[in-house]
């Protein structure tokens, strides 16, 4: 199981405890992959006292927070299972599930267990409006279908590990990526905890831009958009242009029309910027991956033989 870790120290010894038991009564062989994004707290000592402890327990440790998507990635590149899991490390995820998804894996059907939460009771009700917009709009602009509740918290084969692992892009967008690469997905339906500990990293703003990216990452819809909008306001100046024409031919026209003029100098110059922003947000995407710099720099681990810098 791979945990990325973001000032995490307070619940990670109950983490460590809890997901341990769990295991011990599944009798697997198993590994747990701490991914330390940087903390600024204790995280690095707490993870290094288990590692000491615990022979299951490896660790890798970023020069700096690099954000919870190259943790993962981190993880996945490292990781040595034949199913390989993601879960938080704050216990909203409940360990207890792992039996379970164990279970549809060893059957055969499936080549991922995943889970999703049934409710979004403990979360904000603003974010829960905002989320449910989001799911609406990225799954109406996207052949990536995102599902609502679907979060990282999940258990795949070795197949669906490499075909994730295919994705090198810079910008990771997790939920999108599980579906992209498809595979047949066992669905288990989970209640939400509140978190054991600590707080939880993401802002208002910093959930916005991950929507974006969600949007940006996967779908083209924008600029179609942008285009569609940009033939809809042609075709309207043109009729108002022979419109315009006619009437000062025939009709003569005293100098008239101030309103007019300004309202379509800030409806198109409005038109314009958008559609400059939604070109924006691509270019900035595409300058990002062009620059080809890696996902996240490791400076600190209990394994050997390690790529440092990924
Ligand atoms: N996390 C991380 N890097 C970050 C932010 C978060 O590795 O920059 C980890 C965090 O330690 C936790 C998981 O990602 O294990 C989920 O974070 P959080 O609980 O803050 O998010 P939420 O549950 O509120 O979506
Ligand atoms: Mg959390």
């Amino acid at each position: 199981m791979i945990v990325p870790c973001y000032n995490e120290e307070e619940v990670l010894p109950l983490f460590h405890e809890t997901i341990s038991e769990v295991f011990k009564e599944i009798d697997v062989d198993y590994e747990l992959i701490f991914v330390n994004d940087g903390s600024s707290d204790n995280t690095l000592v707490v993870l290094k006292e288990l590692a000491k402890k615990d022979k299951h327990v490896n660790y890798f440790s970023f020069s700096r927070n690099f954000g919870k998507e190259s943790a993962m990635y981190a993880g996945l590149n490292n990781a040595e299972g034949d199913y390989v899991g993601f879960i938080d490390a704050d216990l909203q995820h409940p360990p207890i599930l792992l039996k379970d998804m164990i279970n549809v894996l060893d059957e055969g059907e499936y080549d991922c267990a995943a889970c999703k939460r049934v409710d979004r009771s403990g979360d904000k009700k603003i974010r829960t409006f905002f989320s449910r917009m989001f799911y609406k709009l990225v799954n109406s602009m996207s052949d990536t279908h995102l599902i609502d509740g679907a979060g990282d918290y999940r258990m795949m084969k070795r197949n669906m590990v490499d075909a994730l692992l295919s994705m090198s892009e810079f910008n990771r967008f997790s939920k999108g990526m599980f579906s992209w690469v498809g595979f047949k997905t066992y669905w288990i339906d989970y209640q939400n905890n509140p978190r054991a500990a600590g707080k939880t990293s993401w802002s208002f703003w910093g959930l916005v831009r991950y929507a974006i990216d969600g949007i940006v990452n996967f779908s083209n819809a924008p600029l179609d958009i942008a285009s569609f909008l940009g033939f809809i306001m042609t075709v309207l100046s043109f009729i108002y242009l022979v419109y315009v024409v006619i009437k000062y031919t025939f009709f003569g026209d005293p100098v008239q029309g101030w309103a007019t003029i300004v309202s379509i100098l800030l409806l198109s110059g409005g038109l314009q910027l958008l559609s400059l922003g939604i070109i924006g947000q691509y270019i900035g995407k595409t300058y990002m991956e062009v620059k080809n710099r890696p996902h996240y720099i490791i400076t600190d681990s209990n394994k050997k033989n390690i790529d440092n810098i990924k």
